[in-house]
């Protein structure tokens, strides 16, 4: 049966049991998140697997899911970004460790073996939050976007024009 995710993270603990777990959270229970988001009470689903690779390395597999009301760059309109960061991580003792390991985990070295579990997703999350978040379409409105594009149209002509004053 799955559990709910325990508040801090003991890693070879949980790899050496191989331990699932998963957990409906809320915006607001990841402060620095909630910080960039206006949505704070959306959900955000998170699943993470423990294992053993190698016998000895500890390694967190995991997924989230969530949608975050941000402020798009191009109108400052709210605009919802769904994402959905995976990792899969292994934590190494050092560099040597992780020679025989697939390529797909992200190494990690010499983590600590407790760690906040809600510090934790927070990083893997920040990773996915896109530096200038803006709607698909295109949400200026016409009047705005105008006079650029009439300037754009119309300067050739002006520079022939001028070239040909000069003659
Ligand atoms: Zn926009």
């Amino acid at each position: 049966m799955k559990q709910g995710i325990p508040e801090i993270i003991k890693l070879f603990k949980f790899a050496a049991k191989g331990l699932i777990f998963s957990q409906q959270y809320q915006v607001k229970d990841f402060p620095r998140i909630s910080k960039l988001a206006s949505n704070s009470e959306s959900p955000v689903a998170v699943k993470v697997n423990f294992s053993l690779e190698e016998g000895r390395i500890p390694c967190i597999k995991g997924e989230v899911k969530l949608d975050l009301a941000l402020t798009c760059q191009r109108c400052l309109n709210e605009v919802s970004v769904h994402l959905t960061p995976k990792f899969q991580l292994a934590f190494l003792k050092n560099e040597q460790q992780g020679e025989k390991l697939a390529p797909c985990f992200e190494t990690i070295l010499n983590a600590d073996e407790e760690f906040s579990t809600i510090e934790f997703i927070t990083d893997e999350v920040l990773i996915s939050v896109p530096m200038t978040p803006m709607h698909e379409h295109e949400c200026v409105s016409y009047q705005d976007t105008l006079p650029a594009e009439a300037c754009k149209r119309e300067n050739p002509f002006a520079i022939l024009e001028q070239l040909k004053n000069k003659k």
